[in-house]
């Protein structure tokens, strides 16, 4: 499930939320519903498919740009 951060408009308070498809996530300082998404912690049910694959670095697991084994040199 994933988690949301979003900034209110009408307050400006910043939170991150459970969002589940059959609630609307509203603003615990004020309860508006005026959100504006910030980013998700995890990837976006929309993109995870597309982002999959580019992502996966030669080595398999970090997607470092330097190649394979690039990230263990950090
Ligand atoms: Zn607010």
């Amino acid at each position: 499930m994933p988690i949301y951060e979003y900034a209110c408009r009408k307050c400006g308070q910043e939170f991150e939320t459970l969002v589940r498809s059959t609630t609307v996530p509203d603003c615990p300082h004020c309860h508006s519903t005026e959100l504006e998404k910030k980013l998700s912690v995890f990837a976006k049910p929309g993109s995870a498919a597309q982002a999959a694959p580019a992502a996966a670095g030669p080595c398999g697991s970090c997607g470092h740009p330097d190649g394979p084994g690039a990230c263990r040199l950090n």
